[in-house]
């Protein structure tokens, strides 16, 4: 498709992308912008942390820190998801080099869970033409990221 055009699915003619009305009178749809989910840092912190009964405004000042530096070295998607089945006292413990492997292997097998669904599958089965029953197991994004 040439740049900056659009095809008429009624006619055929290619139009500026801009045109909303074609002359064979097709009237195209607005695009209506997918709205990204927004992400609450605050709602990441909730679930990660515990805070203290005291002083909380100080506590979540010095988790946002730990999480900006998190968001920082993996991606805000990531820290929404990542799981740890239980909450800690502070995020220094995740920004620590303690769990920097962990996180990273979580952050790896994230990004192999996110790129996969960008592509569509192939039938292995049909093309190698093979009796080879090729077993397909696939980790849901949970699954990957409960891993311990
Ligand atoms: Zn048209």
């Amino acid at each position: 498709m040439p740049r900056g055009q659009k095809q008429c699915p009624s006619c055929d003619t290619f139009v500026a992308t801009r045109v909303s009305l074609c002359e064979c009178g097709h009237t195209f749809e607005k695009k209506k912008k997918a709205k990204k989910p927004t992400i609450n840092k605050q709602k990441i912190l909730e679930r990660l942390v515990i805070a203290p009964k005291d002083s909380k405004r100080v506590f979540y000042k010095r988790e946002m820190k730990h999480l900006n530096e998190l968001v920082d070295r993996y991606s805000l998607e990531f820290m929404n998801v990542v799981n740890f089945y239980r909450q800690f006292d502070s995020l220094a413990y995740l920004v620590s080099s303690k769990l920097k492997e962990t996180l990273d292997k979580k952050f790896r097998a994230f990004n192999y869970v996110v790129d996969e669904t960008r592509y569509p599958e192939y039938n292995i089965r049909a093309k190698s033409g093979k009796d080879r029953v090729v077993e397909k197991k696939r980790k849901t994004l949970k699954d990957f990221l409960d891993e311990k």
